[in-house]
């Protein structure tokens, strides 16, 4: 019979197997499960222009064509550093980082699992947000990682229960354990929240404090960041790093431009380039050329910019039909459902009262499918450290368009009532970041 490895053994379905199953089997299904980007404002004519540019001078097509190095494409790196100082309002001098310090992926996903593969042991322990994004939870538990979590509120990450979680760590002699603290700390996934500055600082704070026997690091996953709509920017965790030493910065095309490009980037301590780019090497010695080059195009005119101004409206308007919808279809008055108000990014995290569980073997979530509207369960986002709570959801309005997302709510609604009167008020977690 077929043995697998004991990191197969560990290796689950990712939940999205599961979403796939329900949108194919229910083609009227309304999917605010899947976390894809807006379709028709995807840059279908500025790749194009692009890469005919490209592909039409031999020189840079055999160029773009050929493999190229397991670092990335030298000039996109170098663009890809004046662009993460631009986000911070930097200059190469206020940092201790380089072009060399940059690392270009097959998406970030790709450093999400070469970074645990370089730095983490079976038994290791990472420090998670609950919740946090449910991909990243299955990374840890193929590599036999311990995940424990920190509660979240409406400034993200809780600090003062990450310094109590690490002061009960070392107490136990589980310190050298702790490798990583993972934050998605800009619009969430899955909650839409942000990490205020103050924490920001304070957890960094934790990092150079707890580094005793080895370096804790920040692994600061900035997926969504260009993405903001509203309220004031808040400074990468990267850019307090001064010393370019705590702080691993990951971030991507894949929401400001294009999955389907598939690239991504990290900056990070220069002593972990190296190590990094031996794993990257065995993987796939580089990613795609050809698509650093189209990146290096685009990044390099105001097209980049120009886009990113233009999703951002984007995104505003779907996530203010997707609020107004729900204040609509719950009023406070008559409803317990709470919702985050995200200032950027694409999720909105729902929480019930208590009586609406919202699991895959739910009523409600049988109503939803009846129904025909599907959401990610939010016990789907939490590892089982603990009590996981079972009445949540996450919401994405990405995809979908106004009208179905209008049409979405209704349908939420009618699942809703069909399985609680919704005459009782009682206040769950995240109450205050109601829309
Ligand atoms: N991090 C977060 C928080 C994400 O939501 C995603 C995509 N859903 C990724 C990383 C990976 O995206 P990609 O590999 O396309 O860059």
């Amino acid at each position: 019979s077929l043995k697998l490895s004991t990191r197969s053994d560990q290796t689950g379905d990712t939940p999205i197997s599961y979403f796939m199953q329900q949108a194919v089997e229910n083609p009227n299904l309304i999917s605010l499960a899947a976390g894809l980007v807006d379709p028709g404002s995807l840059p279908a004519e500025e790749v194009r222009a692009v890469t005919n540019d490209l592909l039409g001078d031999p020189r840079t097509a055999q160029a773009a064509l050929q493999y190229g190095t397991t670092q990335g494409y030298g000039p996109l790196r170098d663009k890809i550093f004046q662009h993460v100082l631009a986000l911070d309002k930097l200059s190469p001098s206020n940092v201790a980082f380089t072009a060399d310090d940059i690392v270009v992926s097959t998406g970030s996903q790709q450093l999400l699992y070469l970074l645990g593969e370089v730095l983490l042991d079976p038994g290791d322990i990472v420090i998670t947000e609950a919740p946090s994004y449910f991909v990243y939870h299955g990374i840890l538990s193929s590599l036999g990682i311990r995940t424990l979590t920190v509660p979240m509120d409406e400034h993200g990450m809780d600090t003062d229960a990450l310094e109590a979680l690490l002061t009960r760590l070392e107490k136990s002699g589980e310190l050298p354990r702790v490798k990583l603290i993972y934050t998605v700390d800009y619009f969430q996934n899955p909650t839409g929240l942000t990490l205020s500055l103050a924490r920001r600082r304070y957890m960094l704070e934790l990092a150079r404090r707890f580094s005793k026997t080895q370096r804790l690091l920040i692994l600061e996953d900035a997926a969504y960041r260009e993405l903001r709509f509203d309220g004031d920017d808040v400074p990468s965790i990267k850019s307090l790093d001064r010393e370019n030493e705590y702080v691993i910065l990951t971030m991507t095309f894949s929401k400001p431009l294009a999955p389907g490009l598939k690239t991504g980037y990290a900056v990070m301590p220069r002593d972990l380039v190296g190590p990094l780019l031996r794993f990257k090497g065995n993987h796939d010695f580089g990613s795609s050329n050809l698509n650093q080059y189209i990146l290096d195009r685009l990044l390099g005119s105001a097209t980049y910019r120009q886009h990113v101004q233009h999703l951002r409206e984007v995104y505003r308007a779907k996530r203010d039909t997707l609020l107004t919808a729900l204040a609509e279809e719950f009023p406070t008055s008559s409803s317990a459902l709470r919702w985050t108000t995200p200032e950027g990014g694409f999720y909105v995290w729902l929480t019930c009262p208590p009586e609406i569980e919202t699991g895959p073997e739910s009523r409600f979530m049988q109503a939803c499918l009846r129904e025909g509207v599907l959401y990610v369960p939010g016990a789907f986002c939490y590892v089982k450290d603990g009590a996981v709570p079972n009445a949540e959801a996450r919401l994405c309005y990405g995809v979908a368009s106004h009208d179905e997302l209008r049409e979405a709510v209704r349908r939420l609604g009618r699942a809703a009532h069909d399985v609680s009167p919704m005459e009782k008020i009682r206040m769950p977690a995240f109450a205050g970041c109601r829309g």
